[in-house]
């Protein structure tokens, strides 16, 4: 006998989301998966075989396609190979990964870093290696979907505070059990939001409560602090995050995740993280590029003060505009729009202009803060950015957003 699958739930997920996909490129409001053709300095790309303005980029630094990381990758490539011989633990590991980790812990001001193959699952791995059931997690509500996962995963309770808000957090913190093992998690820098996380306090609370700290510096490598080392460097604050995690895909041009802090802390998760353990190592080519851009930043600070510039000269044209960028104060830029529609048409005008951003619309945002998520980077150029503002600004005020 054979079953019927018409009401299967997973009938039911594959249905709600081609037929909205569908709906989406009937009315041309389809914006995503678009192949980049050519690379043009990172500010610009051929989009689908269009010029275009990149507003849509995490390369902050304008690292991608930097001549020095470049070479890195060949050559290691010409020395390696493309590929491993499998997991780190085995026969994966090359001297290049122990100096990939080395320079990370360096450049984080910590004994040891240890890396994975994507920030993803770094989050996921070591969360979940680090708790169990019978553990606490206390993560920000705005926190990536990776870190959501890993807490998911580790079978610890899991208990969420209002984003940024340090009452609500210590609030949680003040129910646990006193002898119950804590982790408070949260992104430096938000990734929809673009705003700081309340940095002296999130760690005044995690000593008082006795909490291991874990931030997420996705966002905030190369983009907080004189030199770009993060959040710590920006408060001025060093030594303070117990598990350092970023990610090798965003100011670092390459692919990865890692984690920098304690010697001991990075000896147990290269034994018992699995991802570390059932997962291959990452290639030559990647772990090459990613050492040699933490050298790059530290050898071209002109890059840290030109995003700072660009950031700035972006945030401040919006606001003049009359533009709402929320509580931004970083490279990551949110248009509000209001209802997704109104962030497509966003996106529609700003796209017929050459200019490359994205929306960011419900489930992602909670309904009615749908938004144009713009970033800059240092490889931008004034007026290319004043061109930029220009187009938002006229297509806004057709929407009647402005
Ligand atoms: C992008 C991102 C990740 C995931 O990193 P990948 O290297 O792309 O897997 C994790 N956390 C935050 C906050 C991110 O923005």
């Amino acid at each position: 006998m054979e079953f019927e699958k018409n009401d299967d739930i997973v009938v039911g997920r594959v249905k709600a989301i081609t037929e909205r996909l569908s709906h989406l490129q009937e009315v041309g409001l389809y914006f995503y998966n678009q192949p980049v053709t050519e690379l043009r300095g990172g500010a610009r790309v051929l989009m689908n075989g269009r010029d275009m303005g990149m507003y849509a980029s995490y390369s902050y630094l304008g690292l991608i396609g930097h001549p020095r990381i470049n070479k890195a990758a060949k050559d290691a490539i010409d020395r390696y190979g493309t590929g491993t011989h499998g997991v780190r633990m085995l026969a994966g590991t090359l001297d290049l990964h122990r100096e990939l980790e080395e320079t990370i812990a360096e450049f984080k001001g910590t004994e040891a870093a240890v890396t994975y193959t994507s920030g993803y699952v770094t989050n996921l791995t070591v969360v979940s290696s680090l708790l169990g059931r019978g553990g606490y997690v206390v993560s920000d509500k705005l926190n990536h979907a990776s870190i959501v996962d890993g807490c998911l995963m580790s079978g610890a309770k899991f208990l969420r505070f209002r984003h940024n808000d340090m009452k609500d957090l210590e609030s949680r913190l003040k129910n646990i059990p006193k002898d119950a093992t804590k982790l408070v998690i949260a992104d430096a820098v938000f990734s929809m939001d673009g705003d700081v996380i309340d940095f002296p306090n999130i760690v005044e609370l995690s000593k008082k409560y006795g909490a291991w700290l874990m931030i997420d510096e996705a966002h905030s490598v190369g983009v907080l602090g004189e030199t770009g080392r993060g959040i710590e460097e920006h408060f001025g604050m060093e030594g303070t995050i117990d598990i350092k995690m970023g990610t090798l895909s965003k100011t670092i041009p390459s692919v990865g995740g890692y984690i920098a802090g304690k010697k001991d802390l990075i000896d147990f998760l290269s034994h018992a993280s699995r991802a570390y353990i059932f997962s291959a190592a990452l290639p030559p080519a990647q772990t090459a590029a990613a050492k040699e851009a933490f050298r790059v930043i530290l050898d071209e600070p002109w890059r840290i003060e030109k995003l700072r510039a660009n950031t700035n000269q972006f945030i401040n044209g919006l606001k003049e505009r009359g533009f709402d960028t929320m509580e931004t104060s970083t490279a990551i830029v949110p248009v509000l729009c209001g209802a997704d529609e109104r962030a497509f048409a966003l996106t529609r005008a700003a796209q017929e202009h050459d200019i490359f951003v994205l929306p960011v619309v419900s489930p992602a945002v909670p309904p009615g803060l749908a938004r144009l998520r713009a970033t800059v980077t240092a490889a931008h150029e004034t007026d290319e950015i004043q061109y930029a503002m220009n187009v938002i600004e006229a297509a806004g005020k057709e929407i009647g957003i402005i």
